[in-house]
């Protein structure tokens, strides 16, 4: 192999969740990742339908590849198609940029330490040095990682802009593509799509051009291509990310830690033993970024953040600024032979949920009770679906049912009663409930598409509650869907805490 610059180090991946879990002596699914920088869920388009149409074409090429994809790119950036270059992340865009412009003998700029090692190392592999005069490219971070600092752009052409978190603040250097400035942006973060692998870069049309030919033939797989197309018909709200950090920042403060004003979906604070803080975290199953003087927060969201706040007070020894997790939230695993299936629940929730275990109807059913229920819901998993969607569909109501029966605890206070009617075009639910702890189901649907009366049963079982239904109708799905969304909104309910009590003239449940 070609020799590369005596500095040269290759990029140093973080340590997987299944490592992380047995450190902490903990499963993979109570690992939370604070250290990646990307969204805390995918975005709605990124659902099994956005690729089922590339899918079927998988044993293609892209020939000629993505021009529907080019065009939604460059309406979202405001340049035209022939300014945008694909890539397989910004990663690859970065890489692209520092072996068109530099090689041996060449050196390459890179503004504001410390930043994202990838440009030095896209220098070194190019065979060029960083640093020096004369810098035939420079690089820099707008905003920076790992600051979030927006600091003012360099005079120097040509420059490479990685605007990665661009959308969080909404400064970009694209007005600059026909002064010498190429931006680098990705799908990874704002968009949640870091495990697609797909980066733009916008230049003038020139320099797009003499870029394109330099990439690989079709750097981005269809799959990707079609899930980036899906985001782009509604590019994601930001709004609670800057609030969320704003938030947590706040939560820092109170603990002592001063964290830097950052401009994107991540938090840098200045420490003394970064190291040895990092590495509490870690035995606790959390993942932050440790840097030689401080520690990098990734912004999450009110849950996970919570965790890591209470986590950093116990480790540094003062009082948690935030409330104690544990109350009306749950996090669980449940594991047969068959299925595997992981529950985040929260009962004084906002109907943030996503259910995706490949049961089609069912996780649609199940997202549907526990958004009328204003939960917070994420429910993944997977499960012998090759033997039919029973185990999987089951399982799921069986994990959602245990997560909420521990999220409940001992049930005091609660409404416990509620009930709904719901009707839905043909189909007309009624649903009552008690979540007195005695389980029962009187399910009557007049059509079942085949599990429905089974997923409520077993989620009645689990829960430890009581759930009558009765739905008429002549459409199997509308009929079921109805009954879901209407044991939702009996729910919704049921749970509200009214009193310190017991609901209950026993005076226990
Ligand atoms: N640039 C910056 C500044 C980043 O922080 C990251 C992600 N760590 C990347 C680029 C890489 O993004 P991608 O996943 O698109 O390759």
């Amino acid at each position: 192999m070609r020799t590369l610059s005596p500095e040269f180090t290759g990029y140093g991946w973080a340590p997987s969740t299944a490592e992380i879990a047995r450190l902490a002596g903990i499963d993979p699914i109570e690992v939370v990742r604070f250290d990646g920088n990307v969204a805390v869920a995918p975005l709605p388009s990124s659902r099994p339908g956005a690729i089922a149409g590339a899918l079927a074409r998988i044993n293609t090429y892209a020939h000629g590849g993505y021009p529907e994809l080019l065009d939604a790119i460059a309406r979202y950036a405001g340049v035209g198609p022939e300014n945008v270059v694909l890539g397989a992340g910004a990663d690859d865009l970065i890489l692209l940029c520092a072996r068109a412009f530099a090689g041996p003998g060449d050196s390459v700029a890179v503004a504001d330490e410390p930043t994202y090692p990838l440009f030095r190392i896209g220098a070194w592999l190019a065979g060029a040095e960083v640093g020096g005069d004369d810098a035939v490219l420079t690089f820099c971070c707008r905003p920076n990682n790992p600051t979030g600092a927006l600091e003012p752009l360099p005079e120097a052409r040509p420059l490479a802009v990685d605007e990665a978190y661009y959308e969080y603040c909404g400064e970009t250097a694209v007005g600059l593509i026909e002064e010498g400035v190429i931006v680098i942006r990705t799908f990874s973060k704002a968009f949640g799509l870091a495990g697609a692998r797909v980066g733009y870069a916008i230049a003038d049309a020139d320099t797009a051009r003499e870029l394109n030919a330099r990439q690989a033939p079709c750097p981005v797989s269809s799959l990707s291509a079609a899930l980036a197309l899906a985001a782009l018909e509604r590019p994601p709200d930001v709004a609670p990310v800057v609030e969320e950090r704003e938030r947590l920042e706040r939560a820092l403060h109170a603990l002592g830690l001063e964290s830097l004003p950052s401009h994107a979906n991540f938090l840098f604070v200045p420490i003394d033993e970064p190291r040895a803080l990092g590495d509490a975290l870690l035995r606790q199953g959390l993942a932050v970024r440790v840097f030689p003087d401080g520690i990098r927060i990734s912004v999450l969201d009110r849950e996970d953040d919570d965790l890591l706040v209470e986590a950093l007070a116990r480790t540094l020894d003062k009082p948690s600024p935030v409330p104690a997790a544990g109350r009306r939230r749950i996090r669980r695993l449940r594991t047969t032979a068959e299925t595997r299936v992981a529950v985040r629940l929260t009962l004084d929730g906002a109907s943030r949920v996503r259910v995706a275990t490949g049961a089609g109807l069912y996780d649609h059913f199940l997202e549907q009770l526990a958004f009328h229920a204003g939960f917070d819901l994420i429910l993944e998993g997977s499960g012998d679906l090759e033997t039919g969607e029973h185990h999987t569909a089951e399982d799921s109501a069986l994990a959602l049912g245990h997560a909420l029966n521990a999220a409940l605890g001992d049930r005091r206070g609660i409404a416990r009663y509620g009930d709904a009617v719901v009707p839905m075009d043909d189909a007309l639910a009624r649903a009552a409930v008690d979540l007195g702890g005695r389980p029962a189901a009187e399910l009557r649907l007049e059509h079942d598409p085949g599990l429905a009366v089974h997923v409520l049963g077993s989620l009645a079982q689990a829960a430890r509650i009581a759930v009558h239904v009765e739905a008429t109708g002549r459409d199997e799905h509308h009929v079921a869907e109805a009954a879901f969304k209407a044991v939702g909104r009996a729910l919704r309910t049921a749970v509200r805490v009214e009193s310190e009590g017991i609901p209950s003239t026993k005076g226990l449940m």
